[in-house]
């Protein structure tokens, strides 16, 4: 695995997750200060066990509560974990975890077997809950906790001072554009969070993201700008679809999401079709779509 340091101290570390971070691995953070923390430890530390340090971990934060991010809790049984106050029931057991998800009855067995046996999900009744805007001090850094919900309700991205660099989590700057199809995630709420992030950007040494992105150190506000401009390419392409009107199951069909159709990503006609009705409900909102007797979607 690979190990980048970053910042000014050597005690922050990247844990570089395979094929470039690309799901289902990802870019996990280590902190080797007085306290040691691991932020999201991915399906590659879950590989490489408790070698990734020689320190006892103190702290594991998961920045959500999704399988991608939790799957090397594990490896640190011992440490505390922690999440935002909105995600950290959901790690309380399996049910709660899969109504987070909020995923469609036909995936939802083929879903907790794939998140219990491929991304080792065990229940942390015991997950402590962090508020927006808590500190810790971990000696010589600070490490801020800073709510940012929209992909689930209770994701964080989590600023290192003095340093700042800011894990962003899955607000992850990627191509694909930012995800929002589980039952607690908001189409709005997750503009507003990278507004919030655009604003912090100019002040920031760093992004680093979970997937993909990894270290961003050039043009911040940019990388924000296109990720938000997919947004608004996924309005734009669906106010094309329904010159002539459409049913969300035919819009869902064309893949605005993710271009083309992955057969080995089940939950993709849910995604799509959950996405693209949140992207109807905001054109509606604004006067540029509307919904027929027969429920087919037609722009205005
Ligand atoms: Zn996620």
């Amino acid at each position: 695995m690979e190990r980048l340091g970053l910042g000014e101290r050597g005690d922050l570390h990247l844990l570089g997750g395979s094929r470039g971070g690309k799901y289902p691995s990802g870019n996990s953070l280590l902190l080797e200060d007085d306290l040691c923390l691991v932020v999201d430890p991915s399906l590659d530390v879950a590989e490489a066990g408790a070698s990734v340090t020689s320190r006892k971990v103190d702290l594991v934060i998961n920045s959500h509560a999704h399988e991608d991010h939790f799957a090397g809790n594990s490896v640190f049984e011992d440490a505390e974990l922690m999440l935002h106050e909105n995600d950290a029931p959901l790690m309380a057991s399996l049910d709660a975890l899969m109504a987070g998800y909020g995923m469609d009855e036909e995936f939802d067995t083929l879903w907790r077997q794939i998140t219990v046996d491929k991304f080792n999900f065990r229940p942390r009744p015991d997950a402590r809950s962090a508020v927006d805007g808590e500190v810790i001090d971990t000696g010589r850094n600070r490490v801020h906790l800073l709510h940012t919900p929209g992909h689930t309700a209770g994701h964080l991205v989590v600023r290192f001072e003095p340093d700042d660099i800011v894990f962003v989590g899955d607000l992850d700057l990627t191509t694909f554009g930012p995800y929002y199809a589980d039952a607690s995630a908001s189409l709005d709420e997750t503009v507003a969070s990278l507004e919030m992030l655009r604003d912090m950007a100019p002040g920031l040494r760093a992004f680093v993201s979970f997937h993909e992105a990894g270290v961003i150190e050039d043009d911040l506000v940019g990388a924000v700008d296109r990720y938000l401009a997919v947004v608004d390419h996924r309005d734009r392409r669906l106010l094309e679809l329904t010159e002539e009107p459409r049913s969300l199951g035919e819009i869902a069909r064309e893949c605005v999401v993710y271009g083309k159709r992955y057969e080995h990503i089940p939950w993709q006609p849910f995604a799509e079709r959950v996405m693209m009705e949140r992207h109807a409900e905001r054109l509606i909102a604004r006067g540029e779509l509307t919904r027929e007797e027969d429920g087919r979607f037609r722009r205005v």
